[in-house]
This record gives structure tokens, C-alpha cells and sequence, in this order.
């Protein structure tokens, strides 16, 4: 590595529903967007033992399906980073794809880098952030999150779920709950030395 590049920083990667909310179906209203116990927490970890970034990656193809729109989206966004902040545990960026290749609308209809499993909001990410890829971590609760980690080189990847698929053995870490994924990640990068 050049000493002139800049030097590229650990991240948290997290998708949204089902890991920061809990996951109702095209939540899109402050009302319904309850957030999950340990979350905060996660965060709050995340700054501590990675010193980087927290970066929400999230598939929205209820905007493509036509169920809610960019702009409510927005709001809900900002409402979320507002409750995030006020909680000591700041989320930095949050990328989303309204794109579904087979209930989009007009030109939503198509797959596109950025929809999980393809690793393009992450890849993103780390060209926007300078972010350090392999030494970042990843928690999701679905296997396309871990995929889209695992394309993109993130090492650290935390699957919650209560029952893990067969699919997971070897590819990702399990935790039964958000509480417990901060632990995983704790311990999994907690270790590593820092420059
Ligand atoms: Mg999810």
C-alpha cells in the first residue's frame, strides 16, 4: 500500500428491516417503524471496537412496487438518523435500491447493482467513505445480506436468526438476536488491533 493513498476505515454495515426495525412488510411511516431492542447498542459497539463509520444498506422495492415514495422514504430516513443520533449511536449514511426485477413499475422493473444480493451499495459505500472493506463487518437477517457482504469482501458477517439456514454453515456467523449480534461483534473484531 502507498503511504500517499489515504487510509481506508473499518465500517459497519447494516441492513434496515428486520435488523434496525422490526420487520412489518414496506414499513414506510414513523408510526409502524418500531425499533428492534439492541440496536442501539450495536451502534454504540460497532464506533467502539471497529472506529469507523455505520452504514445502513437497505432494499426498498415497495418504492418500485409503488407501495410508498422516495420522498416518504426521506422522511422516514431522517427521522430514524434523528432517533439514532439522540441515542448516543449515530448511523452515518444510509443507502437503499427501489429496484425489483419482477414487481417494479415502469423502470423500477429491472435487478440493479445496488438490490442485495449484489454488492453495489457497499461497494459504494466504500468509494463515498473510504472505507476498508475486509476489515468491516456486516449484520443482516437474511441470506441475500450476507451475500451482498460476502461479495463486496467484507470478512466479519453476522446472520440473525433463530434458525440459521444450512446455507449460512461456514459462510456467516449466527445470532439469535440484534443483542447477541453485538456480542458476536464484539468478540469477532474486539481483538484486532487498531492502527
Ligand atoms: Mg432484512
Amino acid at each position: 500500500v502507498s503511504p500517499s493513498l489515504p487510509r481506508r476505515t473499518p465500517a459497519l454495515f447494516l441492513d434496515r428491516d428486520g435488523v434496525v426495525n422490526e420487520d412489518l412488510d414496506f414499513v414506510h411511516r414513523v408510526e409502524d417503524f418500531r425499533f428492534i431492542d439492541g440496536v442501539f447498542d450495536l451502534v454504540r459497539t460497532a464506533r467502539r471496537v471497529l472506529g469507523g463509520p455505520v452504514v445502513v444498506v437497505t432494499n426498498q422495492s415497495g418504492i418500485g412496487r409503488g407501495l410508498y415514495t422516495e420522498a416518504q422514504f426521506r422522511l422516514l430516513t431522517d427521522w430514524m438518523l434523528a432517533r439514532f443520533e439522540a441515542e448516543g449511536a449515530p448511523v452515518d449514511r444510509v443507502y437503499h435500491c427501489p429496484h425489483h426485477p419482477e414487481h417494479g413499475i415502469g423502470d423500477y422493473r429491472r435487478d440493479h447493482p445496488w438490490r442485495k444480493p449484489n454488492p453495489g451499495m457497499l461497494l459504494q459505500a466504500a468509494d463515498d467513505l473510504g472505507i476498508d472493506l475486509p476489515a468491516s463487518a456486516m449484520v443482516g437477517d437474511r441470506m441475500s445480506d450476507i451475500r451482498a457482504a460476502a461479495a463486496a469482501g467484507v470478512r466479519t458477517r453476522i446472520l440473525v436468526s433463530r434458525r440459521p439456514p444450512a446455507e449460512a454453515d461456514g459462510v456467516c456467523l449466527a445470532a439469535s438476536s440484534v443483542r447477541e449480534a453485538a456480542d458476536r461483534l464484539a468478540a469477532a473484531v474486539g481483538g484486532r488491533s487498531r492502527p
